[in-house]
């Protein structure tokens, strides 16, 4: 198993030479950011957490959470394309996708949550992966946490992907999947198979300067590249009942 993981994410790994070589052919393209694509039959969504004018968790050095999970996105968009895997994101920008009658910071919040969930729902077969960042009072917490949402369909996702995390980037982090908390609106509001990816604290001071060094953006995108394939792998593997 260790070493089917890791295979993987080598495999995701080799595919970072051609990333950088994408991205600069794709500087300046314009795309939806509501385009589905689907993979034998899944979709596989990618939710870059917050934007806009809501920039989420701020570290005590002015780090700001929505562009770093937007940059991971953007890279795991990048890896997954090699893949011939073209992920529905739900931004592709540093903006909130509120409606135009939304005039207050809250309603603006409100509103963009809202048409997250109903272009999450209006997906068939699809899988969320939901990326932030956390922070805390104490700088002394670090380490990738994954959290799940819908229990029966997310659980063994969500195993795999804490279990390669930590493989890859981080052997110390002992973290196990937890529920996600009732107050976090969207992974409360959607039916399909969910997880939420704190990649790192923001508060801990190392490990907020490898959330912003691009290197380790390519790192964890790749890792959670690798436990999307692994998945579809497995799938593969198992035969209809
Ligand atoms: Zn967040």
């Amino acid at each position: 198993m260790k070493q089917k993981l890791l295979s993987w994410a080598v495999l995701a790994a080799l595919a970072l030479a051609t990333c950088w070589c994408l991205c600069f052919y794709r500087t300046g393209e314009t795309r939806s950011a509501f385009l589905p694509a689907r993979c034998s039959g899944q979709v596989l969504i990618l939710d870059a957490g917050h934007g806009g004018e809501d920039g989420g968790a701020v570290s005590p050095s002015g780090a700001i959470e929505s562009q770093i999970n937007l940059a991971i996105v953007l890279r795991m968009d990048q890896i997954l394309g090699l893949y011939g895997t073209a992920p529905m994101l739900l931004r592709d920008a540093d903006v909130s996708l509120h409606d135009d009658t939304a005039q207050t910071l809250r309603e603006k919040k409100v509103s963009d949550l809202h048409n997250r969930v109903a272009a999450i729902e209006a997906q068939e077969n699809a899988t969320l992966i939901s990326i932030h960042q956390n922070i805390f009072q104490s700088p002394k917490y670090h380490g990738a946490q994954v959290f799940y949402a819908n229990e029966a369909l997310s659980l063994p996702f969500a195993q795999l992907t804490q279990t390669i995390l930590r493989e890859t980037l981080d052997p110390e982090n002992t973290r196990e999947p937890k529920p996600i908390s009732d107050n976090v609106y969207l992974m409360n509001h959607i039916t399909c198979r969910a997880i939420l990816v704190e990649c790192g604290f923001l508060s801990h001071p190392e490990e907020e300067l490898r959330l912003q060094d691009t290197d380790y953006q390519i790192q964890l995108a790749s890792a959670l590249t690798a436990a999307w394939l692994q998945l579809q792998d497995t799938g593969r593997e198992e035969p209809a009942a």
